[in-house]
C-alpha cells in the first residue's frame, strides 16, 4: 500500500474507501457482517463524541486525571474524516466539489460575499 505524502479531498476520499473495502472483506469473513451506512454514521457519531471528549479535557472540564493532548484531538478529528469519507465514499459522493461550495456558501452568508 503506498500512502500520498499529500492528499486531495478526493485523493484521501479515495485511499479511504479502497482501506474501508479491503478491511469490510476480511469483517465479513470473520464475522459474517458488513459495515454499511447505518454502522458508518455510528461511527461518525462515535468520533465526535471522542473529538468532543478531548476537547473537553483540553477546556479543563475533564478531571486532570485523564488529561487531553491536542495529539489526541488531531487524532479524533482523523478518525472522524474517515469515517465522514466512507459515508461519502458508500454514496460515491465526492466532497471536494462540495466543500468548496461549502467555503463559498459560508463567505457569502458571514463575509457578504457575492460568489
Ligand atoms: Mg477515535
Amino acid at each position: 500500500m503506498v500512502i500520498l505524502m499529500s492528499l486531495t479531498i478526493s485523493k484521501a476520499q479515495k485511499l479511504a474507501f479502497k482501506t474501508f473495502e479491503e478491511i469490510n472483506r476480511r469483517i465479513k469473513t470473520a464475522r459474517g457482517k458488513e459495515w454499511n451506512p447505518f454502522v458508518i454514521v455510528t461511527d461518525i457519531l462515535e468520533e465526535a463524541g471522542e473529538v468532543a471528549s478531548v476537547v473537553k479535557g483540553l477546556e479543563g472540564y475533564k478531571p486532570p486525571e485523564k488529561a487531553k493532548t491536542k495529539e489526541m484531538l488531531t487524532s479524533e478529528l482523523s478518525d472522524l474524516l474517515y469515517s465522514v469519507f466512507l459515508l461519502a465514499g458508500y454514496y460515491r459522493i465526492n466532497l471536494e466539489d462540495a466543500f468548496i461550495q461549502t467555503i463559498r456558501n459560508y463567505r457569502r452568508r458571514f463575509l457578504h460575499e457575492d460568489k
